[in-house]
């Protein structure tokens, strides 16, 4: 693939994106500024993340500390950044100080993890962080995010034991292979329906981070308010080996 090709081409299918995802908010009644865009950016180079920045476009979602601590400065102070990767309590601190620009954490899955981001936040004098609660949604064996019957515990911790963290609502990925079912979307809005039951929280104030490339329409009819999107704008991802110390 030559490079000029691939660079207008993300511009071109991150408005495509947009369309598809107002029309697919406009389907169900929803307003299309309830729905972000959250421009999946890993692996790509600085210069394509700039492509689409200078369409336009701000929020932009990274998964390894290393690569967002890497990038950011060299990018806009503007773009609000969205850390949607596993974080270890020893990444906390190279995170929020190498990213002033960081909007949200879309991935808290445990109480040591807020508890490390909510201290952090704290010493660093941040202003409050925004987090979403990751829910495993899948039931497939896996580290990442809390059983849906363990959210409410969860989320009720981030609400009244983490003052610098602002509880924004619930995120999941789906299956591990990073594919996600309607079953999913439907596990995660449920999760949302009893946790605003529980804390007494209004729907709309509980985000739903839910959809990727491949079925973010179908997400965004289910109620996603947040869809995660990599290679439909920015192309096929390609792993290079490389030394990642993540
Ligand atoms: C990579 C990634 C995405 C984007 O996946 P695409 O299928 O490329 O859109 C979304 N969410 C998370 C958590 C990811 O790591």
């Amino acid at each position: 693939m030559s490079a000029p090709a691939t660079e207008g081409a993300a511009a071109t299918a991150l408005r495509s994106v947009l369309t598809r995802a107002q029309q697919a908010a406009e389907r169900c009644g929803r307003s299309p500024e309830q729905v972000r865009v959250v421009a999946v950016s890993k692996t790509k180079t600085v210069s394509l993340i700039r492509q689409v920045y200078d369409v336009g476009h701000r929020c932009f979602g990274e998964n390894y500390v290393q690569e967002i601590v890497e990038k950011a400065p060299q990018l806009p102070s503007d773009i609000e950044w969205h850390f949607i990767g596993n974080l270890q309590s020893n990444k906390v601190k190279s995170l929020l100080a190498g990213v002033p620009n960081l909007d949200m954490v879309e991935s808290v899955d445990d109480e040591k993890i807020a508890n490390h981001l909510d201290r952090m936040v704290a010493s660093l004098g941040r202003k409050p962080l925004k987090v979403l609660v990751q829910v495993n949604t899948s039931g497939e064996e896996s580290k990442f995010g809390v059983d849906p019957s363990y959210c409410v515990q969860l989320v009720k911790h981030v609400k009244l034991g983490c003052p610098n963290l602002i509880f924004a609502g619930l995120m999941t990925i789906g299956m591990l292979d990073y594919s996600s079912t309607p079953e999913n979307f439907e596990t995660l809005s449920n999760c949302r329906t009893e946790v605003c039951k529980e804390l007494g929280i209004p729907e709309e104030q509980c985000e739903l981070s839910m959809g990727m490339s491949a079925d973010f329409e179908q997400a965004i009819e289910m109620g996603s308010t947040n869809v995660r999107i990599g290679s439909t704008i920015f192309g096929a991802r390609e792993y290079l080996k490389k030394d990642k110390s993540q």
